[in-house]
């Protein structure tokens, strides 16, 4: 897997987020992120609605909040 801002070495992470585990791939070089959700929406954008639908707004800005 290869960053696609600066085609760095990407390393595999799993993290735990509030008693949730979220995969994700870090840039070792530039440390650009990309998410289940990113690879979900290039692949299957409509599994994506469904998955945040199902989540409460909250949830999701703190999600987001933790990512940025
Ligand atoms: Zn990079």
């Amino acid at each position: 897997m290869k960053c696609e801002r600066c085609l760095g070495p990407m390393v595999y992470e799993r993290v735990l987020y509030q008693g949730r585990i979220y995969d994700m791939w870090k840039c070792l070089m530039c440390g650009d992120v990309i998410d289940w959700i990113i690879l979900l929406n290039r692949t299957h954008p409509s599994l994506v609605e469904e998955a945040l639908k199902k989540k409460s707004e909250e949830t999701f800005q703190e999600e987001i909040h933790h990512c940025a």
